[in-house]
């Protein structure tokens, strides 16, 4: 950290200015998402500064500098914070008072008000009830008596998910009866938990809407999201949804991030149901997995978009220009040796993306691959065809 003013831009620059090519961009975090975004931003012309406290990471990797501090150093978010000309964050859990202090010294797109409101799925599903959007019934539960008490409320199945520090399907538990009451509260071993009823939907779809100091708004349209065991498994872009639910769910999210006042990225994500309701089930205000499509399927991705927002650029064009499918490779991929990349590469359109992590541990996200094609169920095909050609000997 010592010699990091040695880097320093010069003073902060108004809230409006164009960033200039050269300009130092801090991202908090240092996982696949700083990654995509130091190389949609360096492409731009910008230096990308990590903080996280990781070395060696998948956005280190790529970045000028990669600092080593925890989150909650607020000295050391200050001194980083210090040197770059404007900041954003690629991971949630950052502690409120480090994007207050860092809000002292640079830019800082998003807020870290906006991030506070989504690190906490209490927060954030009180928020969005509050200001109006739909989402799935729940109720904050303290107690194992709460919860027998949620539940009568609610109905069987329900889900008992963390308030805090929860992805991925991490920290929630099914409960389908009164008999799995108790090894959901154990299995959910964290103060602040919420209780939400089971929604049987059709699909899972997002939306990620990029919106700037300016207030104008644009979208990638609809993404249809599949997951597994709680993991995002594929995405499809368009989603293959009625035209009118797709609509109704881009509109929700432009609302949301109106209302958030967002500059920067944000995922919507929902479910809709058997008729035809969209409820939205989570916010990620940055880029997100269900958006990695972009980078080969718009004309600018949901990376180069945020940097353009940071820098104070004009967006970029976020048509959809051909129907596009992404899969996911877990460390599960990696099971029995190295997968075999010259299999999936050989199909023609296959993208392949891994992040540069060394140690592919089963369900932990090493990379994706994204098939454009003809239509959306071509894509999928293809995408699953590059997958499997990965493992030939898998059965
Ligand atoms: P989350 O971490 O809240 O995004 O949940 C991960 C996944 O669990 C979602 O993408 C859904 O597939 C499933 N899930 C979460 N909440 C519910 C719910 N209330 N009803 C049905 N499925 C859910």
């Amino acid at each position: 950290m010592s010699d990091m003013a040695s880097y320093a831009p010069g003073s902060p620059p108004s809230a409006t200015a164009a960033l200039p090519p050269g300009a130092v961009i801090g991202v908090l975090g240092s996982g696949q998402l700083g990654r995509m975004f130091a190389i949609a931003a360096a492409q731009l012309g910008y230096r990308v500064w990590t903080l996280s406290p990781d070395c060696g990471s998948p956005a280190g990797q790529v970045c000028e500098r990669e600092v080593v501090a925890a989150y909650d150093d607020i000295a050391a978010i200050r001194q980083f914070a210090a040197c770059v000309a404007a900041l954003t964050f690629e991971f949630e859990n950052i502690p409120a008072a480090s994007t207050r202090a860092a809000a002292s010294l640079t830019r800082v797109r998003p807020t870290g008000g906006i991030l506070e409101i989504c690190q906490h799925r209490l927060r954030e599903k009180r928020y969005l009830a509050e200001q109006g959007f739909p989402v799935a019934p729940f109720h904050e539960v303290n107690s194992p008596a709460e919860l027998n008490a949620a539940c009568t409320m609610l109905g069987y199945p329900a889900i008992l998910k963390t308030a805090g520090f929860g992805y991925d399907g991490k920290g929630q538990a099914r409960i389908r009866g009164p008999a799995d009451l108790a090894a959901a509260w154990q299995s959910t071993d964290i103060p602040e938990r919420v209780l939400e009823g089971w929604i049987d939907f059709k699909c899972e779809v997002s939306v990620i809407i990029a919106r700037n100091i300016r207030g104008e708004t644009r979208t990638w349209g609809v993404m249809e999201n599949h997951h597994e065991q709680g993991i995002l498994a594929m995405t499809i872009a368009p989603a293959r949804i009625d035209p009118s639910i797709a609509a109704a769910a881009a509109e929700l999210a432009c609302r949301i991030a109106a209302r958030l006042d967002l500059v920067g990225v944000l995922c919507v994500e929902c479910f809709i149901t058997h008729d035809g309701q969209v409820l939205v089930n989570e916010l990620a205000p940055r880029p997100h997995n269900s958006g990695h499509v972009t980078i080969e399927a718009a004309p600018c991705s949901q990376f180069e978009q945020l940097a353009r927002i940071v820098a104070g650029l004009p967006m970029g064009a976020t048509e959809i220009s051909q129907p596009a499918a992404m899969v996911n490779l877990l460390g599960d991929v990696w099971e029995h040796g190295e997968p075999c990349w010259e299999a999936a590469l050989a199909i023609p359109g296959v993208h392949l993306h891994l992040y540069g992590k060394d140690e592919p541990r089963p369900g932990r996200k090493m990379g994706h691959l994204t098939v454009l094609a003809e239509t959306a169920d071509r894509a999928v095909d293809l995408a699953l065809a590059a997958k499997a050609a990965l493992r030939p000997n898998a059965s």
